[in-house]
């Protein structure tokens, strides 16, 4: 079996592992996002499709509100999977939009036994999968998972349907802001964005169930953690945090960090900005982007976390002064003189 990395070949064992199996658990990273919810979806749709026993799910949790109507349609996470399926001597695995287990939180125990695949798009691959009976389908130059999707089901020889061409537009939306990270290197993803439209996706929907719909308070929050912004290295790498009351008060659902990371990217001279968000007593989690050159999936890797080179996020220890300090230093390494 073939490492997966931009191998065509790779398309072909997944569309073997798909329709020899009957029963197939989709899942996707922790704290999922539109790409990784509408990769979910959209495959669990042409899956059921084509005759198979389907079962979505997530660890959760669920911070960003566009997704609270996708959600609905995944299962509750079971003390055990088979009980979910009819077929239970051969139930498969599919997990979408993170390249190893690890990523799927506390699924992870659970899924352990059963064979499985992984979709992906994500550049650093901090635990390479060891899998000898599974394929392993990773291109990580696409834009977004949905996209990996869309070129799965035309591999399995399928048209999409309504649903399946909005869930990969959203997705392909959610991970490229709105087309704004593409480059002239995209071009393919325009082809699949204007197919997915010709299909009855509609980008004007799209952009109101990702940027409309939001809380005055998100705006307030956002507001906070402009206004707390440090500036470092001349204005090219800027600072901020969420604090642990804020969180109480506003709650997941005000988080809105596509508009937060790209009006502190729009600012002049920045290079990469960095965002804390305390989320326990002695746990942050961080979002780091870059507008160009910087590798912030690089930097992520070194904390265990991941993502790509112009966004990427990480989990640590520690309280926001300290996870400041330890940040601050490995920037250093990219901006210091
Ligand atoms: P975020 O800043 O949360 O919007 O995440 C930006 C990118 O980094 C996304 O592609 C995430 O999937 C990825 N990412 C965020 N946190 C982690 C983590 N702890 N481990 C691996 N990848 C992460
Ligand atoms: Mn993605
Ligand atoms: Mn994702």
């Amino acid at each position: 079996m073939n490492s997966g990395l931009n191998n065509p070949d790779v398309q072909k064992d997944l569309v073997e592992f798909i329709k020899t199996g009957s029963s197939f658990i989709i899942a996707g990273h922790k704290e999922p996002d539109g790409d990784c919810v509408g990769s979910q979806l959209a495959l669990r749709s042409a899956l059921l499709r084509l005759g198979k026993e389907t079962a979505v799910c997530s660890a959760g949790p669920y911070k960003r509100t566009e997704l609270y109507d996708f959600v609905k349609q995944f299962c509750e996470i079971p003390e055990n999977f088979d009980s979910l399926f009819k077929q239970k001597d051969d139930i498969r695995v599919i997990i979408v939009d993170c390249s190893g287990r690890e990523r799927t939180g506390e699924l992870h125990d659970l899924l352990k036994k059963y064979p499985y695949a992984i979709i992906d798009h994500h550049a650093a691959v901090t635990h390479p999968p060891s899998t000898a009976e599974a394929p392993v389908y990773i291109e990580a130059t696409s834009p977004s998972c949905t996209l990996l999707i869309f070129k799965l089901i035309k591999a399995l020889g399928m048209e999409l349907t309504q649903e399946e061409a909005e869930l990969l537009l959203f997705g392909l939306c959610t991970d490229t802001g709105f087309f704004r990270h593409m480059t002239e290197k995209n071009s393919y993803a325009f082809n699949a964005a204007a197919e997915m439209i010709h299909y009855g996706a509609s980008p004007k929907k799209i952009f109101n169930i990702i940027n409309g719909g939001k809380s005055l308070n998100s705006r307030k929050l956002i507001g906070n953690i402009l206004a707390r912004t440090e500036s470092y290295y001349d204005g090219r790498l800027l600072v901020s945090c969420e604090k642990l009351e804020e969180y109480s008060i506003f709650g997941f659902e005000s988080r809105d960090s596509d508009s937060l990371n790209q009006m502190m990217l729009s600012i002049k001279g920045v290079e990469a900005t960095i965002i804390i968000r305390q989320e326990s007593a002695d746990n942050c989690t961080v979002s780091l982007r870059s507008t160009d050159k910087i590798n912030v999936a690089e930097i992520a890797a070194s904390f265990n976390g991941g993502g790509h080179k112009n966004a990427a996020g990480l989990s640590i220890k520690g309280d926001i002064s300290s996870v400041k300090q330890i940040l601050l230093k490995s920037f250093s390494n990219y901006l210091g003189n």
